[in-house]
């Protein structure tokens, strides 16, 4: 209503202004149906764990069962719940993104380091999966973040590379500066994705196949939120990508050193 107001208020002169108000209207009914589609997809993602956790307790609560059925079903109530917990986190990681004008919490810290970190945290995941994981990263490079969202940026970066991936595979992860940038390329030998997805991948929920993406534990909110940690410290992510043969996600951040030079 505030933004119809607005442009009401605004003088209707000739031919642009009249496209002007057009264009608004469309923006609003776009915005609107972002907003129905991503309620839409949350009730969905919302359902599918729960219709699955309440069969499972039916079976459960019904006697007669063997022991080993039960122990089945206790571990589908446990991987659904979790699935629900990995949701419900995402979603509220990236609603507070979302309301996020500037991060108070920014600090220099080593990108090399916080690869490292994130590179331990996947290592299980890695190696349940047979993925090498490799990192060259110039051990100067610096950029202003929150350490534990910059951690988020390349953990989902990293697990999405392992994940998509053939078994066997290698992730490789490099950093170096490019003038007044950290350039951070991660790098995969996996599935790779048709260059007809690559514009919707940022998207909150948007997945190239929803039922493999399910399968193997992804709620479709990752890319999103990497995006928005790119952004939010004045930088950008980019993919590059060839079916069958990998992808590399490269991000931009600007460098703290030279922020921080320029500012003593
Ligand atoms: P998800 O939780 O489904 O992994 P993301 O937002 O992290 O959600 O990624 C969105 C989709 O992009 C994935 O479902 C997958 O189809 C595709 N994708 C992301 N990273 C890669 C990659 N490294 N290689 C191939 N496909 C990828």
């Amino acid at each position: 209503a505030e933004q119809q107001f607005t442009v009401y208020a605004a003088p209707v002169e000739g031919g642009a202004s009249v496209l002007a108000v057009i264009s608004d209207i469309s923006r609003m009914k776009r915005l609107e149906q972002m907003r129905s589609e991503f309620v839409g997809n949350v009730t969905h993602e919302l359902k599918t764990p729960l219709t699955s956790i309440r069969a499972s307790i039916e079976l459960l609560k019904s006697s007669g069962r063997d022991a080993k059925t039960r122990a089945y079903f206790y571990e589908v109530l446990d991987m659904e719940a979790e699935r629900l917990q990995h949701l419900i986190d995402d979603m509220l990681v990236l609603s507070r993104l979302e309301n996020m004008r500037q991060d108070t919490a920014a600090q220099p810290i080593s990108v090399e380091e916080t690869v490292r970190d994130s590179v331990e945290r996947l290592s299980m995941t890695a190696a349940k999966h047979q993925i090498s994981v490799e990192f060259h990263v110039d051990p100067t490079l610096l950029v202003c973040c929150a350490p534990m969202r910059l951690e988020q940026l390349f953990t989902n970066l990293i697990e999405n590379a392992v994940k998509y991936n053939h078994p066997g595979g290698k992730v490789e992860i490099t950093g170096a500066p490019q003038h007044e940038i950290a350039v951070i390329k991660v790098r995969d030998t996996g599935i790779g994705i048709a260059p007809e997805h690559i514009p919707r991948l940022f998207e909150r929920f948007y997945r190239v196949d929803a039922s493999r993406s399910r399968e193997i534990g992804g709620t479709g909110l990752g890319l999103s939120i990497v995006k928005h940690i790119a952004v939010l410290y004045g930088g950008d992510i980019s993919v590059e990508s060839k079916v069958g043969a990998g992808s590399v996600f490269t991000v931009r951040l600007p460098l703290a050193s030279a922020e921080h030079t320029g500012k003593a």
